[in-house]
């Protein structure tokens, strides 16, 4: 049965956010999708299934995304088959510099 408009039909893609107030930290993953309030505390986000920020294909959120930049989330999750496909060069260090900048 198709869903009433609204309701959240699509997978969820997913950015690190601080939702924490005063200092605090509390990490969530955050739908970036417009119209989409959807968010879940990254200690909850194990197993669910989300978008790929890279090439937008179905993922499983796994322990090593949980644990990838130095024991932190991955700001953006993308999949096994695009962290392998990352390559070296120029445009991607820029892109990662320039992401990095935003606050
Ligand atoms: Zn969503
Ligand atoms: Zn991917």
């Amino acid at each position: 049965m198709p869903r009433k408009s609204g309701a959240a039909n699509h997978i969820h893609r997913y950015k690190k956010v601080n939702l924490g107030e005063n200092g605090k930290e509390f990490f969530v993953y955050k739908c970036v999708k417009p119209a989409c309030s959807h968010y879940i505390p990254i200690n909850l986000a194990e197993g669910k299934l989300c978008e790929c920020n890279r090439c937008f294909n179905p993922m499983v959120i796994t322990k090593d995304i949980l644990v990838h930049s130095g024991k932190k989330p991955m700001t953006k999750p993308h999949c096994a088959d695009c962290i392998k496909r990352r390559k070296p060069d120029a445009l991607v260090a820029i892109a990662a510099f320039l992401e990095g900048n935003k606050t």
